[in-house]
């Protein structure tokens, strides 16, 4: 498989944030979000076996959390399954945070999904594949990036229509962050104001959970492999 880096830092996003985790980052990506901020994974990485990436995983033990990112992981569903079915046996807790426009029918179900559905400002609204519903489970978590009022009403529509809730653990709003965001650790990199979104959430009673990359927060924004 093709793997832009492979490091440990601390869960920056979901119900996981805060926890040590060790970062898989595969290579490439279909979709093109206004405001992506992994750019650098869509072209390169270097060719890593199977046994070869269990081994780098090995050096940065004793952490047992790891998640799958990209890129889009599920464009090397071929190698990723089996990858991840072998460290499931042993013993890993697993993530995987996708775009959710790749089938995720084959996602071992005791790896937690962290689901995006794209909104429209991100240039990718449309994209999610909307099969991938069925395969939710409470242990997965559906995410939605809002750089603005627009975003939000898609994600409160599209959440009240599919009842979210109920399908996944949680559901995940998360302010856009600026691709050319400075070297302050604040707010003001954010697209969205994040006391924005919460008086919305609030004025909705909107069953979801603000997240904010708190990564971004801990380390200089632009900072990579953190
Ligand atoms: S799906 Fe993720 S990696 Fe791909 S363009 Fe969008 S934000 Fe970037």
């Amino acid at each position: 498989m093709y793997l832009i880096e492979i490091y440990k830092s601390i869960q920056g996003e979901s119900s996981f944030a805060g926890l040590p985790c060790i970062f898989v980052r595969l290579a490439g990506c279909n979709l093109r979000c206004a405001w992506c901020d992994s750019e650098y994974t869509f072209t390169g990485g270097y060719k890593l076996s199977e046994d070869q990436v269990v081994a780098e995983i090995e050096k940065l033990t004793p952490v047992r959390l790891i998640e799958f990112t990209g890129g889009e992981p599920m464009l090397q569903e071929r190698e990723l399954i089996p990858l991840m079915e072998r460290l499931l046996r042993d013993g890993y807790q697993l993530m995987i945070e996708t775009s959710g426009e790749r089938p995720l029918e084959r996602v071992p179900q005791a790896v937690h999904k962290i689901v995006d559905v794209k909104c429209p400002a991100s240039g990718e609204n449309g994209s999610f594949r909307n099969s991938n519903l069925e395969t939710l489970t409470r242990g997965d978590e559906v995410k939605f990036v809002i750089a603005n009022r627009g975003d939000y009403e898609f994600a409160r529509d599209f959440m009240r229509e599919h009842r979210l809730e109920t399908r996944a653990g949680q559901v995940l709003l998360s302010p856009a962050f600026a691709k050319t965001a400075s070297a302050v650790r604040g707010t003001e990199n954010c697209l969205l104001d994040p006391r924005e979104l919460v008086e919305w959430m609030l004025a909705d009673g909107l069953p979801a959970r603000l997240s904010l990359q708190i990564h971004k927060y801990v380390w200089e924004p632009q900072k990579k492999g953190v």
